[in-house]
């Protein structure tokens, strides 16, 4: 199936009636686009109630015994007005009917929400005159609720080898006893990465509404670039900072047979958007692909001379970490001192014990600790091996006038991670992004 393309659209993709058009027009402009992956309707406008949300509600209010005919009304609405402005030939009442009566008789809360995707997807069959295929039949869940993806991906051959053209809901699949069973929020970008790997496709588009990711957050550079091309351990390294625009989960199945990802917009379809590609893809620039960052860290700075020495130092230092279930983000160190780099939502509590702990198991010279700091990653997997790079980079932030706090070269010499505090995170975004834009 090389010369397949697998089609996701999000919510907004398929918000109302004019959106299923947009995405009609998409899927038969290209003969390669066989297989369809839905979300739920989502926001038509700012304020307006995305469908998992109501379904989440709808379940919330009758495990509690409440009436939920108000807020199931409102999805009703959304999809009959969105099969009779198309003029679909679907019982869709008859479907809502049934799916109201299973959630006022106990449906389970994974069952309840991935009816948003399902009922989009019978819709969006009956529009493209494709094939409906239940994902319940393709994606298995063992019993953590985690994915199989060895049983899911031979399921997902076999089932739509010979099927030429077929929508399969996102988000959701059932486990061994046939329970649905859904993946967390945003996850019909895992579905369509499934998809995707089990047909081996050559493409797998993601369909939103921004096209592409941008070089810095816009709430900080107004005019960031478009990010043309990034590979998939770029991505790993941005979106682990910053918010993403696709699932974290979602680039997993298709990494592994180097299907690249376009993440293209609905309602600007010529754009080209950003291809997520594949790690080895030569480098044909000559500077950094994007830059992302997070507030709120604490770092615990140790020192103690000669602690190289000590073989059980670090275990020690570490577990007081570990017992305390406080993951650590960086672990930075010289000679005679070692930072300890946390979320401060994840520590704050916590932090004198932590430090009483680090006294006791560690015996250390000084412990001191910065609150308030940022951290910045500057991405690039041309880094490496491109001269200059920090030197523009620190420059910048001089001529801003911010003072870096902590340097991390990651070890994947893909990024370098640079603390700065809280008051000087958006001004170190922008002046690095000036430096190379
Ligand atoms: N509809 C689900 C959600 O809102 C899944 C998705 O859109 O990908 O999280």
């Amino acid at each position: 199936m090389g010369d397949t393309i697998v089609v996701k659209f999000g919510g907004s993709s398929l918000a109302d009636s004019s959106q299923f058009k947009k995405v009609k027009d998409i899927v038969t402009s290209n003969d390669k686009r066989r297989f369809v992956v839905p979300s739920a309707p989502g926001k038509r406008y700012k304020g307006d109630h995305k469908v998992t949300d109501l379904l989440y509600m709808c379940h919330q209010l009758a495990s509690h015994g409440l009436n939920f005919d108000e807020v199931f009304n409102l999805i009703k609405e959304r999809y009959t007005e969105i099969s009779r402005e198309l003029n679909l030939d679907v019982a869709i009442e008859d479907l809502l009917n049934e799916i109201k009566l299973n959630i006022s008789n106990g449906a389970s809360k994974d069952y309840t929400a991935s009816r948003g995707e399902y009922l989009n997807g019978v819709l969006l069959a009956a529009y493209l005159g494709f094939e409906f295929i239940d994902p319940k039949d393709l994606i298995l869940f063992d019993e953590d609720g985690y994915f199989n993806q060895d049983i899911t991906e031979a399921n997902v051959s076999e089932k739509l080898e010979g099927v030429p053209y077929a929508v399969v809901p996102g988000f959701y699949g059932a486990n061994k006893n046939g329970e649905i069973t859904t993946f967390s929020r945003g996850g019909s970008d895992i579905t369509g990465s499934i998809i995707a790997s089990g047909v081996r496709a050559s493409l797998y588009e993601n369909w939103t509404d921004v096209s592409g990711f941008l070089v810095a957050d816009p709430n900080i550079v107004a005019d960031a670039m478009p990010m043309d091309l990034v590979t998939y351990r770029e991505l790993r390294e941005l979106s682990y900072m910053g918010a993403p625009v696709l699932h974290e989960e979602a680039i997993f199945p298709v990494r592994k047979y180097g299907i690249p990802i376009n993440i293209r917009n609905t309602n600007v379809p010529l754009d080209k958007g950003t291809m997520i590609v594949d790690d080895s893809t030569p480098v044909k620039y000559k500077g950094i692909t994007g830059i992302s960052g997070k507030k709120d860290f604490v770092v615990i700075s140790v020192e103690k001379t000669m602690m190289t020495l000590e073989k059980d130092f670090f275990r020690k230092l570490i577990s007081v970490f570990e017992t305390n279930d406080i993951p650590i983000e960086h672990m930075p160190s010289s000679i005679d001192s070692v930072s300890i780099v946390v979320q401060a939502s994840k520590i704050n509590h916590k932090l004198k014990k932590i430090i009483e702990e680090i006294r006791i198991f560690c015996n250390p010279d000084n412990i001191v600790t910065y609150p308030d700091m940022s951290l910045i990653a500057v991405v690039g997997r041309g880094m490496i091996r491109t001269k200059g790079i920090s030197a523009k980079t620190f420059t910048a932030l001089e001529k801003a006038d911010i003072n870096t706090r902590m340097i991390v070269q990651g070890s994947s010499e893909l990024n370098i991670i640079i603390g700065v505090e809280n008051k000087d995170f958006e001004k170190a975004i922008e002046a690095i992004y000036r430096a190379f834009y």
